[in-house]
């Protein structure tokens, strides 16, 4: 289906804030994103993007954040791309060595972001996965120009040469999108890290977004250093997810998961989270 989504209501605003979800699993990461955007009293629409992959009786947790609901299938991109990008052979072909991804994430999926590009009833709108939390307003992004995306930060140095697109600025517009679907598939072209990779193509000029825009887990144990509650916007949790019973570093990420719980619960947010505990420095950092 190359059809733009289909809403059930009208725009209220020429700004918004665009999640995706095409299973259970992040519709329960999206209801958590919402009640944290709705926390910052934004003035701009709360889009969620949904594939058949989810029942409707599913987005009933997503109601009381009065979302805009898009449905839209998965982009029509060949039998040989979607092939190559099935999660097995994608898995096969470019491990993941740092992280686990989730049983529930599927690759190909990821591609349906483009669809952003479809929303031209928008001026402006600003992605963000539906595994993260927006700890602080965010809107001045909206006066953002196409394309900026903070850097995939979450081990060292090198990490600054690449983007993460867990969170980008877009300005939808359907030749941009076409544009986008003539060279995303073409015979044996095969994105590693599917959407980001194809995005850092196709935008080789992104802006740099402050890392503080999307705060991946990964820095609370690995780079502490960086870590501050107080310039925190968006916290992201890349691979292993919070909602995962028990994960292989849930002990480690404690805080964080008890935190994206109480968004979940609407229970126990803190009202001040610049006064949150930071991490630990690593032992041969400590002042002895
Ligand atoms: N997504 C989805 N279903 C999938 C895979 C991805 O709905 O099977 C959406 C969802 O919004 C998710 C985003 O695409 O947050 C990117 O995937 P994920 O966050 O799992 O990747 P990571 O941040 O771990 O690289
Ligand atoms: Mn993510």
């Amino acid at each position: 289906m190359s059809d733009a989504p289909e809403f059930d209501r009208a725009p209220a605003s020429s700004f918004a804030y665009v999640t995706l979800v095409t299973n259970r699993d992040y519709v329960l990461g999206a209801s958590a994103l919402l009640r944290s955007l709705r926390r910052t009293d934004t003035g701009a629409d709360l889009v969620v993007l949904f594939t058949p992959g989810v029942d409707e009786q599913d987005l009933s947790v997503l109601r009381p954040f009065k979302p805009r609901l898009g449905r839209c299938g998965r982009l029509p991109t060949s039998a040989e791309f979607n092939q190559l990008h099935e999660r097995g052979r994608l898995h096969a072909a470019a491990p993941f060595t740092k992280g686990g991804k989730p049983v529930f994430h599927t690759p190909l999926d990821n591609f349906v972001k483009l669809r952003l590009w479809q929303l031209d009833e928008y001026e402006k709108v600003v992605f963000i996965d539906a595994d993260a939390l927006v700890l602080k307003n965010c809107d001045k992004l909206f006066s953002y120009p196409e394309f900026c995306a903070a850097p995939n930060v979450y081990e060292g140095l090198a990490d600054f040469q690449r983007m993460n697109s867990g969170v980008f600025t877009a300005r939808p517009d359907r030749a941009t999108f076409d544009a986008m679907l003539s060279q995303l598939d073409r015979p044996g072209t095969f994105w590693r890290r599917t959407d980001q990779s194809f995005l850092e193509s196709f935008f080789p000029d992104w802006h740099g977004l402050p890392v503080y825009y999307n705060m991946l887990q990964y820095v609370w144990f690995n780079l502490p250093d960086l870590w501050d509650w107080g310039q925190i916007h968006v916290l992201h949790y890349q691979y292993e997810k919070p909602w995962q019973a028990g994960h292989e570093k849930a002990e480690r990420l404690r805080l964080l998961i008890d935190l994206w719980q109480a968004y979940a619960s609407g229970d126990g947010i803190p009202d001040d989270l610049s006064g949150l505990p930071g991490p630990e420095a690593p032992a041969d950092k400590r002042a002895s």
